[in-house]
């Protein structure tokens, strides 16, 4: 068995048990499975960016990198156990990405890279995939490149992506668990789902990905103890944000309002062409009246403004 089909049959492990465990203790009551935005997360977000991102960030920037600088790391390191230096990459990349995920919250621009990220209103094992593909070019490729740079064992990189995938599937699942005195270490939905939660008290805090030591050492814990509520203005933006893919990129260079786009008919066909294709699966399966199709050309829903635990 090669270590892309170990690494990958763990992975689908992962997604079972976390898909039974968000059944049988759910954070957030009465959340369904097919939630809000599910098919443009898996689609567009797992399958469809992380394949071609991938191509993008090793093909077209690491691996011609290296060939530029012609370096070929360093001895040493080289020598080291392969779990030491997935230690090594795990503990130094979670620190960058929490100083870069503070950066994101604090600058306007950054913001945009951000921001479809939380733009969920629905959190559970799939919505951490839905990252805007700046972001992930940015973050992946000072994640992956010092592993080929500095001449890390091979298997560094599938190992180090399962644990990636696994930490993200496991902090947003929509789980009931509280870690104990393991929380000071690790991070846990427990306290990554507050901080996609739409209240002013969390748009500067919980920025831990793996370890939520950072958060405890920097000063930017939320953890109130109790939970941010279930409903949709609970969670996510406090503004009205693009449900499509596209769309989402799109609002990230130039605001618009969808309403006033609607009044054109190519914009139109185009917004209408995946509920219908969708409408369409559906019925083929006889499941359209399971859970109706959500048309897109109906007038978003009012703008709604975040929360404050205080008022
Ligand atoms: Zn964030
Ligand atoms: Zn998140």
């Amino acid at each position: 068995m090669t270590l892309i089909q170990i690494t990958t049959t763990i992975l689908i492990c992962w997604i079972i048990f976390i898909i039974s465990w968000e059944r049988l203790s759910p954070y957030r009551k009465g959340l369904p499975f097919f939630r809000e935005g599910f098919w443009v997360d898996l689609v567009w977000y797992t399958i469809i960016q992380s394949y071609v991102l991938k191509i993008v960030i090793f093909d077209c920037i690491i691996y011609p990198l290296q060939h530029h600088i012609g370096w070929h790391g360093l001895q040493f390191f080289k020598e080291l156990p392969v779990a030491l230096q997935v230690l090594f990459f795990l503990v130094t990349h979670d620190l960058y990405i929490y100083f870069f995920h503070r950066l994101q919250h604090a600058n306007k621009i950054l913001w945009r890279t951000h921001e479809t990220h939380h733009s969920g209103k629905e959190v559970d094992f799939l919505a951490g995939s839905r990252s805007h593909a700046m972001e992930i070019i940015i973050n992946q490729t000072i994640e992956f490149a010092p592993i080929v740079l500095l001449g890390a064992d091979p298997a560094v990189i599938p190992i180090k992506a399962l644990l990636d995938a696994m930490f993200g599937m496991f902090i947003h699942a929509n789980i009931n668990i509280k870690l104990g005195k393991l929380k000071y270490i690790l991070n846990s939905p427990e306290l990554h789902l507050w901080h996609h939660a739409n209240y002013r008290e969390v748009f500067h805090a919980n920025f831990s990905t793996k370890f939520a030591v950072w958060d405890y050492l920097f000063g930017t814990i939320y953890n109130p103890g109790f939970k941010p509520g279930n409903e949709p203005g609970n969670w996510g933006l406090y503004y009205d944000y693009p449900k499509d893919y596209f769309l989402q990129h799109a609002f990230s260079l130039k605001r618009f309002d969808e309403r006033k786009l609607l009044k054109h008919k190519w914009f139109r066909f185009y917004y209408n062409i995946r509920p219908s294709l969708m409408k369409l699966v559906l019925g083929l399966f006889g499941k359209q009246k399971s859970r109706p199709a959500r048309r897109h050309c109906a007038p978003p829903e009012p703008v709604e403004t975040y929360h404050t635990l205080n008022t």
